[in-house]
């Protein structure tokens, strides 16, 4: 008989009652360290007084309202959008996959009001991730993903990441837009080095293309910028967020420039839920807190050591993890045992990780943690490699 509860995803046999920073703390009063932050999304730990207080606030006031009536907080939060970004305007969804499908038929509306209706189709990168619609699903293009959902939405390429040559050859009369995550999460923790980015950025110019960066899981502070593709200086035309926008509160928000987001009026485009008053207290929160003097610097400092500990594990147990790779606190552990083993053994342990393709745990932990959480971090991963080469 089927459970109650759709069985849609394999869990860790844990339940969590309570968090505190970068700590969460089980049903048996067990406390573990939290290196998966809900997979990037509590990117200030858990219960940070400053969202705890604002949402506190916030849900005596006023829950919903719709977007049919006006709502401060999405004013104040846009503003600091696109103050904070490339971009002119922003669209406040639910999700990640929300604000892509945003993106998306932004880039679809744009070309097709410049009399170019012909062009709707957007080249993605293999191993990417964009979320679970329909459209972000055939937008990543990944097979185990798309099986038994045919037909597949039309208007999507795939190309492999980082491969300017096979981008170009891809590029049709019917393009329309570029899909990229300049750090691919889901994928293994790919990173998109500055040339690649840059080269997108001069093909989309060359062919009329829009640029459209997922930085649902690496933007918001991931990896010691506000947002991933500043390390380039390299800007899209549109750009997702989600995850760390909100702390652990659902929220997601598609940013462009004039010229694509005018392509959406009154009538083109809408959510129920999207931008509501607690996810927008907590948002502009969570922005309290980033944009505070030395807050990114602290995540750069804090990530540098994290680094520079993980590289010497890496190096003293090379029969566990071959590599390292990522930026900032969005970090793959390529594993040479596999990757369910070493993270189960972390579990263990004490410290909770995120799987990832390619056989990569990622560690994505809180942007608040000390040096006091990576020595513990990193005190427990050795002790997991000397384990595991001991089984
Ligand atoms: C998680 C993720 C998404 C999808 O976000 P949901 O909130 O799960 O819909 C899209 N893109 C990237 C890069 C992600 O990591």
């Amino acid at each position: 008989m089927i459970p109650s509860l759709m069985p849609t995803y394999a869990k860790y046999d844990v339940t969590f009652e309570r968090g505190e920073g970068a700590y969460l703390f089980d049903t048996d009063g067990r406390r573990y360290l939290d290196f998966a932050s809900g997979i990037a999304v509590n990117a200030l730990g858990h219960c940070h007084p400053h969202l705890v207080d604002a949402l506190r606030e916030q849900v005596g006031k006023l829950w919903h309202t719709s977007n049919l009536y006006h709502i401060p907080a999405q004013q104040k939060l846009a503003d600091r959008l696109v103050d904070l970004s490339f971009a002119d305007s922003v669209f406040f969804a639910n999700s990640g996959a929300e604000a892509i499908e945003c993106g998306l038929k932004m880039i679809r509306k744009f070309h097709n009001d410049n009399g170019n209706p012909e062009r709707y189709r957007v080249i993605t990168c293999v191993n990417a991730f964009h979320g679970r619609t329909l459209a972000t699903i055939a937008a990543g293009g990944q097979e185990k993903h798309l099986s038994g959902f045919a037909p597949m939405v039309d208007g999507f390429d795939q190309v492999a990441f980082g491969n300017l040559n096979e981008m170009r050859a891809a590029i049709t009369a019917e393009t329309a837009a570029i899909l990229v995550e300049p750090v691919q999460g889901e994928g293994g923790i790919h990173v998109a080095n500055a040339d690649y980015l840059k080269g997108l950025r001069a093909i989309a110019d060359e062919f009329g293309l829009l640029l459209f960066f997922d930085e649902v899981q690496c933007g918001v502070g991931r990896t010691g910028k506000m947002f991933a593709y500043e390390w380039a200086g390299v800007a899209p035309d549109v750009m997702a967020l989600a995850k760390g926008l909100g702390g652990g509160f659902p929220v997601g928000a598609c940013l462009a420039v004039e010229k694509v987001a005018k392509a959406l009026v009154a009538g083109s485009h809408g959510t129920t839920f999207g931008g509501n008053p607690l996810a927008m207290t907590v948002a502009n929160a969570v922005l309290d807190v980033m944009e505070a003097p030395g807050f990114l610097k602290s995540v750069d400092d804090h990530a540098g050591a994290l680094w520079k500990g993980l590289r010497s594990i890496a190096a003293d147990h090379p029969g566990i993890i071959r590599d390292v790779r990522g930026a900032g606190l969005m970090i793959g552990l390529v594993c040479a045992v596999e990757n369910t083993v070493l993270r189960s053994k972390l579990h263990d342990l004490g410290l909770l990780t995120v799987g990832a393709a390619d056989n990569v745990i990622r560690l994505l932990p809180p942007l608040i943690i000390d040096q006091n959480h990576i020595d513990e971090a990193l005190g427990i991963l050795s002790q997991a490699c000397r384990e595991l080469e001991e089984a």
